[in-house]
């Protein structure tokens, strides 16, 4: 059976430093990434994912999204550059898109794939189909390509950062036994996958394939909004691209993203702050513990 969570808190940030930056660094030592995210009806979750990530210092940014928005994307997000991948006629994006990836694959040190991106089993089969591709950089899975996993164990461990809904989803178990258990979840999971598996919630579990658990509690209701866990998302990868491991960045962006959600209730009142806000909000956490 499963030991139980240690406590993920600021304090358990301080004793696992991130790994240190150089003054002398560039963009491409800084951290490379590349998003896969976005698609014609959400294309706001890659640029709510990719500003998290340049927040919490990211040096450098690729986005791929559907062809269908890659050019209003790539004027929103002025830092990025955005590759067009070719679309399914249900909004997904095709598998021989993966062609187009390969030069920024090739200089990521972290990738996301799934934000805001459509047509779940298109997008599961394009999460899988990187995988070949990852020669140890780091893959963070969030929504539709988490369905990645229902095709069976990863070759190497990927992050995926479920909410209670998408983990019942994912095992099939229901809702509520998530939410009565998410640590049983997140450890039998990520055994289970060979993955660090995050389940969110007011109180978020982390647990590795190897057995390792945490437990975080603290934000507020306010992040319970539309695009709050793309931020999530985009702020691991940032954190992956600059050299933290997927667990030690998974615990890093669980805080701080709770953290900005604190910052924000107390600027802004407990609800009505916004996802596009998150960010900035996290870069001040971090600033405040590192
Ligand atoms: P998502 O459902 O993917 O948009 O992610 C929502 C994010 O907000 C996750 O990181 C959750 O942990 C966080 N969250 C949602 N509701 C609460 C809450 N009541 N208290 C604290 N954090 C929350
Ligand atoms: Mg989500």
């Amino acid at each position: 059976t499963s030991t139980p969570p240690l406590p993920l808190d600021a304090g358990a940030l301080r004793d696992w430093p991130l790994p240190a930056l150089s003054d002398d660094a560039d963009k491409e030592a800084r951290g490379q990434l590349l998003v896969v995210a976005g698609s014609r009806e959400i294309p706001g979750a890659a640029l709510l994912a990719a500003t998290a990530a340049l927040r919490m210092g990211a040096g450098k940014l690729v986005i791929a999204t559907g062809e269908s928005v890659a050019t209003g994307l790539a004027l929103a997000m002025p830092e990025a550059r955005v590759i067009g991948l070719p679309e399914t006629p249900a909004g997904g994006f095709r598998l021989d898109g993966i062609e187009r990836l390969e030069a920024s694959l090739e200089g990521a040190n972290a990738i996301l794939v799934g934000p805001g991106m459509m047509e779940t089993a298109a997008t599961a089969a394009f999460a899988r189909g990187l995988l070949p591709l990852l020669a140890g950089r780091r893959l963070v899975l969030d929504a539709a390509a988490m369905d990645a996993a229902m095709a069976g164990p990863f070759p190497e461990p990927v992050l995926l950062t479920p909410h209670a809904g998408e983990m019942a989803h994912l095992t099939g178990a229901g809702k509520q036994a998530v939410l009565a258990d998410p640590a049983t979840a997140a450890w039998e999971a990520a055994r289970r996958w060979n993955a660090v598996v995050a389940v969110k919630g007011a109180a978020t579990v982390l647990a590795t394939p190897d057995g390792r658990c945490w437990r975080h509690e603290g934000g507020n209701c306010g992040l319970a909004t539309s695009g709050s866990g793309d931020t999530l998302a985009g702020a691991i990868a940032g954190l992956c691209a600059r050299g933290a491991t997927l667990e030690q960045a998974c615990a890093w962006g669980v805080v701080l993203h709770a953290q900005a959600g604190d910052r924000l209730a107390a600027r802004r009142g407990a609800v009505g702050y916004l996802a596009r806000e998150i960010p900035d909000a996290m870069l001040e956490a971090l600033n405040a513990i590192a």
